[in-house]
């Protein structure tokens, strides 16, 4: 199951479930959408791929109990800020290859 991590990996800012701004990679490496577009250039800094939208997980149980309320986000806080110079480096060679070809 996707783990809900509630915060971005780089600045901390908070990612409630409800929120739209959760970025996540493949591995669920997780950022907000600033960071991603500004700082990470869409290259997760942990694996080189690149991000989509979080979903939503539903806060209602509209279905056999799939919901926020049985299923609740994360409250482990994985705090690891990048040096930026360095991910300019490694990213400089993958950013311009589109996602789906890395
Ligand atoms: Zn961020
Ligand atoms: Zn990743």
């Amino acid at each position: 199951m996707l783990e809900l991590r509630p915060s971005c990996e780089h600045c901390n800012k908070a990612l409630p479930p409800e929120t739209t701004e959760a970025m996540i990679c493949t591995y669920e490496c997780t950022f907000c959408k600033d960071c991603v577009e500004q700082i990470l250039n869409n290259v997760c800094p942990n694996c080189g791929g690149g991000f989509c939208q979080r979903p939503n997980r539903p806060k209602n149980n509209w279905r056999n109990n799939n919901y926020l309320g049985n299923h609740p986000a994360s409250t482990i806080i994985k705090h690891r800020p990048l040096d930026v110079e360095r991910h300019r480096d490694f990213a400089k060679a993958i950013e311009s290859i589109p996602p789906n070809k890395r």
